[in-house]
């Protein structure tokens, strides 16, 4: 408790803070809204590969980068933990600068928005850092204007999304879901998957004005803890297109699948493919199986339903 005499606390130097990936459980892609989005109906899951950032008081904003995975991440202006520190710094009406320094563990562009928990994690970290005090909604929806991936970053767990995916609602997910995650070699960007996807819905003449429902047997298989339902329900509109961009993916769904794994798909945009699992053990059989045949680089065991960025240290 705080009173006359008590000295005020001291600014807090140094936060970190920590963010899942996700994968996508279903993916319905509708038609364009007025801003050129793509209208979504999906249910983000959030997995045990997670990111960390750490943030500390210093002049000027700075970035630096332990990555653990592939693939080039900008470390200029256009890196998302950068341009969520100056939206942050923008909108709060900040002076003071910080060091931030990003653990990576999620898969560079493999569709498990690595990116975007970097963000997430930085608008928490930096929140409390500079002492801004933004309520979650409101930074949720900060985030959102930084990609449509970051509010869930934040939220975690297991939520649909609507609109362009950042309009959320929090799903019961009961018991717990266990995954191997599938990287392959190579990388897919996420405006050229989707372009592939508006070149095969013209071709095949879908109507591209719909907007995608929820699958009610999914959210069903979601809140009773039922993983052969979940297993038959995993759905990715992106899944066709991706295969067409990366030939290696279609064989390693073929693969986990005939080695009885409950469902496998593509997650978001790919290539990361996850893979659904009855157990822990069941999982571990099935990493085996998958990183036995070379098609793919590296396989994690992980489990579902993680929190979302949350604060791991403050000092
Ligand atoms: P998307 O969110 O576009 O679906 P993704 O989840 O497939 O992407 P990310 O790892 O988030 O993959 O990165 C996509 C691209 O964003 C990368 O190729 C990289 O150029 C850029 N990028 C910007 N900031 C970051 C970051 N902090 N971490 C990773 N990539 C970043």
């Amino acid at each position: 408790m705080t009173g006359p005499g008590t000295p005020p606390a001291a600014p807090l130097e140094r936060v970190v803070v920590s963010a899942p990936g996700k994968i996508n459980l279903s993916l319905g892609v509708g038609g364009v809204d007025g801003r050129g989005y793509h209208q979504l109906a999906t249910v983000f899951h959030a997995v045990g590969l997670v990111e960390t950032i750490t943030v500390e008081r210093a002049v000027g904003l700075h970035l630096s980068l332990d990555s653990h995975v592939e693939g080039d991440v900008p470390l200029d202006g256009g890196n998302l933990a950068l341009r969520a520190a100056e939206l942050l710094r923008a909108r709060g009406g900040v002076s003071e600068g910080a060091a931030i320094s990003i653990d990576k563990r999620v898969p560079v562009a493999g569709g498990m928005g690595g990116g975007s928990a970097d963000a997430a994690a930085t608008l928490v970290a930096l929140n409390r850092l500079w002492g801004l005090g933004i309520p979650p909604e409101e930074l949720r929806r900060l985030g959102g204007e930084l990609g449509a991936d970051v509010p869930f970053a934040m939220l975690g767990r297991t939520a649909l999304g609507r609109g362009n995916g950042g309009d959320l609602s929090s799903v019961l997910a009961e018991g717990q879901w266990h995954w191997v995650l599938a990287v392959p070699g190579g990388q897919l960007s996420t405006p050229e998957v989707y372009r592939r996807f508006d070149q095969l819905v013209l071709e095949h003449g879908r109507d591209v004005r719909q907007v995608p429902e929820p699958d009610a047997d999914q959210l069903q298989a979601l809140r009773c803890g039922d993983v052969e339902l979940l297993g038959q329900t995993l759905h990715n509109d992106l899944q066709g297109p991706a295969f067409t961009l990366h030939p290696g993916l279609e064989p390693v769904i073929a693969l986990a699948e005939g080695a009885g794994a409950c469902g496998a798909i593509v997650s978001g945009s790919g290539p990361t493919i996850a893979v659904l699992a009855r157990d822990a053990e069941h999982a571990a059989e099935l990493a085996g199986v998958v990183q036995a045949s070379g098609l793919v680089r590296e396989t994690h065991c992980t489990t579902g339903g993680m929190p979302g960025a949350r604060i791991l240290e403050e000092s």
